[in-house]
């Protein structure tokens, strides 16, 4: 198989046409996943102007995401690599091997403006083909060496594994570590990010951080209109938060861009009917649900809504 050039939303160009790879069956816990070795042209990506990125610069040494949620918006990646958005994006995850030297090269480079890196914008840096790989780890390291700042935004409690050299960056540079968590409904958890960690895992490993001084809070994104957002639900996650001593970073309710939108409501058809009528409904005009749905959310969750 040969990669047709690559262009994501975030990361443009990543190989040649003629760049070769050696796929790797994952075994014993990793026996769903298939893993795809490419040799990436760079690591740090510039993000497009008018991105939503936190960051002018962005790193995901992964593609594909085994946490595998219905309403990722990240799925859309895969198409241009020639996979699909729905089970290779779950199970067929690229895997750049030379990300780690290839940072390191790219944070020597005098032009390098040494500004902040995010990880997590479009892959998790945590899914589990980092425990076989280490890539993040060694990302994290070579950003360390160089005092660069940088955020994290996962879900997995994993990253708690590098809180040695999270916590050694976080002396010299700028580090926030902060986690995605949608609600601590179990039952919507399961159905809808069934291969990510327990949020409840997400909480504890939050509790950790910010006992080690690290700066963490968490995402409460996206709410699922009629599944994760009722005022209990929210006021559950919220209350979470901060008695894990992490700050609230916003709550956000789904976004169906094109493409992730096809992918979630063909799932949500087969999961329930009825509500699948009702989000078309709701999503009939916009990708995004409207200004006073993110007001009541809020509301429900005790809370003010900052604009
Ligand atoms: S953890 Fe993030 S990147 Fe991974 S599938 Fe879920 S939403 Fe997508």
């Amino acid at each position: 198989m040969r990669w047709r050039l690559a262009d994501a939303a975030d990361e443009p160009a990543l190989f040649t046409a003629d760049e070769l790879f050696l796929p790797d069956l994952g075994t014993g816990r990793m026996s769903d996943l298939e893993f795809l070795h490419i040799t990436a042209k760079r690591i740090l990506n510039h993000v497009p102007s008018g991105s939503r990125a936190p960051t002018n610069w962005t790193i995901n040494v992964y593609r594909g995401c085994s946490h595998a949620c219905s309403y990722c918006f990240a799925r859309p990646t895969h198409e241009y690599l020639g996979l699909n958005i729905g089970e290779d994006f779950d199970r067929k995850i690229v895997v750049k091997i030379n990300a780690v030297e290839k940072v390191r090269a790219e944070l020597a480079d005098p032009r390098w403006s040494g500004e902040a890196v995010a990880m997590g914008t479009n892959t998790d840096p945590y899914q589990r083909a980092e425990a076989k790989y280490r890539l993040t780890r060694g990302v994290l390291e070579a950003l360390a060496e160089r005092a660069n700042p940088f955020s994290i935004l996962t879900k997995s409690p994993l990253v708690t594994r590098d809180l040695d050299v999270i916590t050694q960056a976080a002396t010299s540079a700028e580090v926030s570590v902060n986690f995605s968590i949608g609600t601590l409904d179990e039952r919507v958890w399961r159905a809808t990010e069934p291969g990510s960690p327990h949020p409840r895992r997400r909480i504890d490993a939050m509790a950790k951080l910010a006992a080690a001084g690290i700066r963490t809070g968490a995402l409460v994104a996206p709410i699922l209109p009629a599944l994760s957002d009722s005022p209990a639900q929210l006021r559950e996650v919220v209350g979470a938060i901060r008695d894990a001593g992490g700050r609230l970073l916003g709550i956000g309710p789904l976004h169906l861009r094109p493409g992730v939108r096809e992918h979630f409501l063909n799932w949500l058809r087969d999961a329930d009917p009825d509500l699948h009528a009702d989000y078309l409904r709701r999503y009939a005009t916009s990708d995004h649900a409207p200004g006073r749905y993110v007001d009541l959310l809020y509301s429900r969750a005790g809370l003010t809504r900052r604009r």
